[in-house]
């Protein structure tokens, strides 16, 4: 049980960011930069980028919400994962990089009316994060569980790419280090004077004279559990997609909050190859196939022995092959966009509730990239494909792609994602906007979303890229406007 002090900590601040994620981490870092009193608050703990090995459990454990496992509900079910901890997302993923296609942002400007996402006008936002969390091809040859999706794909002649990733790549055999938010953001907010206090979630915001007054809690492990009460003249929530929605409704903010959730909904399916192409030495797998976007887009995922094995959960009878060919298999996704999911509290429970509409179309799109996955991958050189869906077939050839079904149940563990967006989407369309177009909450003074929330759909490609190009977009207008 924790047990909680009496002592009430105070804290004020000209401008308070809740979240340390890519949206967060930015927008704090421009405002401190820009001689502003900012304190940073992070509800995870602020630990090392290598606390602990990239995919492990004790990874999962230390630095992601729930410890990995965040369902959304419905007639088909979405398994997400977010991070939690000083840096967000950005310190578990893998950091695959791409700018906003235009033709998202051509959408986004077309049905939510957002102002000035014109791909020229973005780009300097882009610049100015990549300047300093770097984006890097991969140094050498990519490993050759990545190239060869690759050769699949353009032997049956569609496009395919090798991605960039946050990443600086360097040291005796390219190991390199991730450019995550601990490691580029978060030192340059501290350097500009920023504070920064992790442990702590924000449960509840108040505006009342003028300024908002933020009801945390600290809880650092071990000692026992503080109530912290801030207050700050302008507020940036950047708590994530999920928890953002959670955070605006519990404080009764609600207009437009929490109705559009959306995820990029993934499959995977595992390829045993006729020759090796799995070292425990290689670097991550960059490649994607780009010639169905944006329908549905695919890639490789990382394939180490142990997520080679939770990957090969839907066909235990074939486990085996793990602990004797590993290093002939491989692991790939096609994700497309799924419907829109709301987010809602419950009384008494800490975390929200997420329920998925139900979208049979969507569902027969995702049916239709896995085959066209499972083509690309027997064309690349596969002798055998382990669909990650429970009671699939496993395929040996081409022609067994036909076996598959026309769309996909989603009621197992099979639907996965990693991309969360757009719960509370920016733009002038006010019957369907949360904020305007630069992430000003309507109505609310002072009141700003700064992270993946904002998004008004689904970016098709990796959204890292898209967060911070936003955030450091929204925190300059807003600077410039000194927050009016
Ligand atoms: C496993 C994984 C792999 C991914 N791979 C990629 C990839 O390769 N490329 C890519 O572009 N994207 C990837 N993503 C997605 C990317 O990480 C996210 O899009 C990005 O992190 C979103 O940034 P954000 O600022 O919106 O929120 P987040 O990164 O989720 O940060 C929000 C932060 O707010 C904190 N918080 C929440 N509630 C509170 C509260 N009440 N009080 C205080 N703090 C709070 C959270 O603890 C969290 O640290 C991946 C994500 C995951 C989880």
């Amino acid at each position: 049980m924790i047990q909680t002090d009496n002592v009430v900590e105070k804290m004020s601040s000209d401008i308070a960011v809740i979240g340390s994620g890519p949206g967060g981490a930015v927008t704090a870092t421009l405002c401190a930069e820009a001689g502003h009193n900012v304190l940073m608050i992070e509800e995870g703990p602020h630990l090392p980028l290598d606390s602990a090995a990239h995919f492990s459990h004790q990874e999962m454990l230390q630095k992601y919400r729930g410890g990995g496992v965040g369902l959304a509900l419905g007639r088909a079910m979405i398994a997400y994962v977010e991070g939690r901890c000083v840096g967000g997302g950005s310190e578990v993923n893998r950091g695959l990089y791409h700018r906003t296609p235009g033709v998202i942002l051509e959408r986004w400007r077309r049905e939510f009316a957002a102002e000035g996402l014109m791909p020229e006008a973005l780009a300097p936002h882009f610049a100015a994060c990549e300047a300093t969390a770097r984006v890097e091809f991969l140094p050498g040859d990519a490993p050759l569980m990545s190239s060869r999706l690759a050769d699949g794909a353009r032997a049956l002649g569609w496009e395919a790419i090798e991605a960039q990733r946050l990443f600086r790549y360097g040291g005796p055999s390219n190991e390199g280090r991730k450019q995550s938010m601990s490691e580029t953001f978060v030192p340059r907010f501290l350097r500009a004077g920023g504070r920064l206090i992790a442990e702590t979630r924000v449960s509840r915001l108040r505006h009342s004279g003028g300024k908002w007054h933020l009801t945390a809690r600290r809880s650092r492990e071990g000692g026992p559990a503080r109530q912290v009460e801030i207050t700050a003249e302008n507020i940036f929530v950047a708590c994530g997609a999920v928890m953002t929605p959670s955070l605006l409704r519990r404080s009764g903010i609600k207009r437009n909050i929490g109705n559009s959730l959306r995820f990029h909904p993934m499959l995977k399916a595992v390829a045993l190859f006729d020759t090796e192409v799995n070292r425990s030495d290689d670097l991550d797998p960059v490649h994607q196939i780009k010639a169905f976007e944006p329908r549905f887009s695919m890639g490789c995922s990382f394939s180490k022995r142990p997520t080679l094995a939770l990957a090969m959960t839907a066909h235990p009878e074939h486990m085996r092959l793990v602990e004797s060919d590993w290093k002939r298999m491989g692991i790939y996704y096609v994700q497309n966009m799924s419907a829109p999911a709301y987010v809602r509290n419950l009384p008494g429970f800490r975390d929200p509730l997420v329920v998925l509409r139900h979208d049979p179309a969507q569902l027969a799109e995702l049916a239709e990239g896995l085959k066209r996955l499972c083509e690309a991958l027997f064309a690349a050189g596969a002798v055998r494909v382990f669909p990650g869906v429970e009671g699939y077939p496993v395929l040996h050839s081409p022609s067994d792609i036909a076996k598959l079904p026309d769309t996909v149940r989603g009621t197992g563990s099979s639907l996965t994602s990693v991309h969360v967006f757009s719960s509370c989407p920016m733009g002038e369309d006010r019957s369907k906007c949360a904020t305007d177009s630069f992430g000003r909450v309507q109505g609310a003074e002072g009141l700003y979303l700064a992270d993946a929330s904002l998004l008004c759909g689904p970016t098709m490609v990796n959204p890292q890229g898209t967060v911070m190009a936003i955030a450091h977009r929204n925190a300059m207008h807003a600077i410039e406007r000194r927050f009016h």
